[in-house]
């Protein structure tokens, strides 16, 4: 089965971005007659769980998890003015937006900013610097807004509201991310550098974690990386379920019409809508990544606009659709025909079908890391590492790398099924395959350990059934 790399990089253009006078955002009294302002109603679909971390410090359990200094216990966002309730808050979802835009439109890296961990890897080399008020505004910034060094932010020309979810769409339970930890460009040079060798030669593009098997990402009950063994995770105590929906506004001012299909494009991605038994239903195949958890499947959604204004110059009071109708559908999809469309590349970092192409995971430290001439290896044009694996060496990946994670005290109940020097897997009564190292069971002496006995476990490292048993 071929590996895939959760991360992938689109391509940076030969062409620097396509920069236009940075002017005074217009008020509304005095828009110019060819633009555009209004409102759009959004709905957010969760494809995979979502987990959007709490910032309050009251909401972040910081005491030591099982002496482990660094790790915290998280819980959903949430803002004191709207009732509590689990929020995905706007700032979030510009973020998620722009990152798509950049790419889409050739944009300036003003997410990227060049670096990765503490290295930088030169974007001001590849015509990717920021903009500023003399060199102009590429159109992401235009559209967006962005700070030039503390001194200076140009205001953007739209802004989102926080979604306010339903707290029916909450789960709780307990998962663990090895997550906070930065990347580790130094390990994964011939990733991340242009030319393989040298973060002077520049990145090798822009940064996306692929989409996972929704399915997968649902039923599986915890989610460890497979990449790195400090200990700096997070547990977290509750996330969106998938198939939640939530609604949010955005807001505009005085866009150009090529930015306003841009970004029409970018927010609803490409669908269809199919019609079974007279019901409506949309159909995805590029999807946006919002929160935490992204390498391991969580943060997949889709966004459709149901609704809003879309009005030209300052005509205020004569929208191009009023509410809700279905002109709008229309004007919405004239728009979108504008719009540049997605290289191959980007194409593939967005696909929801990614998954079906091959197992997506990091390299594995022992196996791959490790292994001497591995470290100018490149990652494929494809996010490829390895090519082709045949089953064996495959399950000696996932036991060399269970090797390093931690037990985080969870108890487990249930009968062991598999036995290795090293390892034991657990069956639960819910037909979930947990792996253990021996060294993390307590209170057992595990040379005595055999086939069939019931067992009393600590530990958490779970995977899903589909991974242990190919
Ligand atoms: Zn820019």
């Amino acid at each position: 089965m071929l590996k895939i790399n959760p991360y992938n990089f689109d391509p940076l253009a030969d062409k620097a971005p396509n920069r236009t006078k940075w002017q005074e955002i217009p008020k509304h009294h005095r828009l110019p007659a060819n633009t555009y302002s209004g409102h759009l109603d959004l709905r957010f679909h969760t494809i995979t769980p979502v987990f959007i971390p709490s910032t309050r410090t009251s909401d972040v359990d910081k005491k030591e998890v099982q002496g482990r200094p660094g790790q915290y216990i998280r819980t959903f966002f949430r803002f004191h003015h709207n009732g509590e309730k689990p929020t995905i808050p706007g700032t979030s979802i510009k973020g998620m937006v722009r990152s798509v835009f950049e790419a889409l439109t050739n944009s300036c890296m003003a997410l990227y900013a060049g670096n990765y961990g503490h290295k930088n890897y030169g974007a001001a080399t590849y015509n990717r610097e920021k903009c500023n008020k003399e060199q102009g505004l590429c159109l992401a910034c235009s559209v967006f807004g962005t700070t030039v060094e503390d001194k200076l932010h140009l205001q953007g020309k739209i802004m989102f509201s926080d979604a306010v979810c339903e707290p029916r769409f909450l789960e709780t339970g307990e998962w663990i991310l090895k997550e906070l930890s930065a990347p580790k460009p130094e390990r994964h040079l011939p990733f991340y550098a242009l030319d393989g060798f040298a973060l002077s030669s520049g990145p090798r593009g822009r940064k996306f974690y692929y989409h996972h098997n929704p399915e997968e990402v649902s039923s599986t009950p915890e989610h460890i990386t497979k990449e790195g063994h400090n200990h700096r995770n997070v547990k977290i105590l509750e996330r969106l379920k998938a198939g939640a929906t939530l609604a949010a506004k955005m807001n505009f001012q005085g866009l150009t019409k090529e930015e306003l299909a841009a970004l029409l494009y970018v927010i609803e991605l490409e669908y269809r809508i199919e019609e079974v038994d007279n019901k409506k239903r949309i159909v995805r195949t590029l999807g946006h990544k919002i929160g935490m958890g992204k390498p391991l499947g969580l943060g997949s959604v889709g966004i459709l606009v149901t609704g809003g204004t879309i009005q030209k110059g300052n005509e205020r009071y004569r929208s191009f659709a009023p509410q809700g109708s279905t002109d709008l559908r229309a004007i919405i999809n004239e728009f979108r025909k504008e719009a540049p469309r997605p290289s191959d590349h980007l194409r593939d970092l967005l696909s929801l079908t990614k998954y079906k192409h091959g197992v997506i995971e990091y390299p594995n430290k022992q196996r791959w890391f490790d292994v001497p001439g591995n470290e100018t290896k490149r990652l494929g044009e494809w996010g490829e590492y390895e090519g082709k694996q045949d089953e064996s060496s495959q399950k000696d990946s996932l036991e060399s790398t269970i090797s390093h994670h931690l037990d985080y005290g969870i108890i487990l109940h249930g009968r062991i099924v598999e036995l290795s020097p090293n390892f034991l897997i657990i069956e639960t009564k819910d037909g979930a395959l947990h792996q253990r190292k021996r060294v993390a069971v307590q209170g057992i002496k595990t040379k005595k350990i055999v086939k069939d006995l019931e067992v009393t476990l600590k530990g958490s490292a779970v995977y899903p059934r589909s991974m242990i048993k190919k």
